[in-house]
């Protein structure tokens, strides 16, 4: 692969590392990278990182979109190369955001491209020691099986004096940030519905 000509003369300036520089440099690689640790030691990236940029989306098309996990609501663009995504950044024409994202949401990449994503619905049953392959038919019907013998064991109807009630303690729900409007206004008529009062978002906590 052709060296990038700023890296080469990184090099040469690496060769003259002075200990002052040595922690500065440690000190830009443990906030950042090591293209950060290299600007540390006064280097001009920007050429190296302009190219290296362009290759990533050369070619790709441009998509605005929104990033999914909190409600600041910042502006990102969705590269894709025949239909598949290679890279999502912040939008500098967003008004909200102006190319910026928060470490979340400059990974949102990772949401979508992640070998570790779980794709398959885990269940380990109370005291076993190995997780078992579900089906999400099979993981739906049970959750919802378990959340009507709770709510049915569970409901209170009426206050010790008789004031109506109607609320279960018993049920907890936890959303995640990347829920969207439409989402969280069915969960919450469900929830509010069975009497569940404990509704919470992980963006909150
Ligand atoms: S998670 Fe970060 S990048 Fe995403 S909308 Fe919220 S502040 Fe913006």
């Amino acid at each position: 692969m052709a060296e990038l000509p700023a890296l080469a003369g990184a090099e040469e300036r690496a060769m003259d590392v002075t200990r002052r520089d040595f922690f500065r440099l440690s000190a830009s690689a443990a906030a950042g990278t090591a293209v950060g640790g290299l600007a540390g030691l006064g280097v001009d990236l920007s050429p190296a990182v302009a190219r290296a940029q362009a290759l990533r989306i050369k070619d790709a098309k441009a998509v605005p979109s929104v990033c999914p996990y909190c409600a600041v609501g910042c502006g990102t663009l969705v590269h894709t190369v025949e239909g598949t995504i290679v890279n999502i950044e912040g939008d500098p024409k967003s008004p909200v955001s102006e190319g910026t994202l928060c470490p979340k949401g400059a990974a949102t990449y990772q949401l979508h491209v992640n070998p570790n994503r779980a794709t398959r619905v885990l269940h380990r049953a109370p005291g076993a020691t190995e997780w078992e392959v579900w089906d999400l038919e099979r993981a739906l019907d049970r959750a919802a099986e378990l959340v009507k013998k709770t709510r049915d064991e569970t409901f209170v109807e009426r206050t010790a004096d008789g004031r109506p009630l109607n609320h279960t303690l018993a049920i907890f729900s936890l959303g995640g940030a990347t829920m969207d409007n439409e989402w969280n206004h069915v969960q919450q008529k469900l929830l509010r519905g069975l009497g569940v009062v404990a509704i919470e978002n992980q963006a909150r906590i």
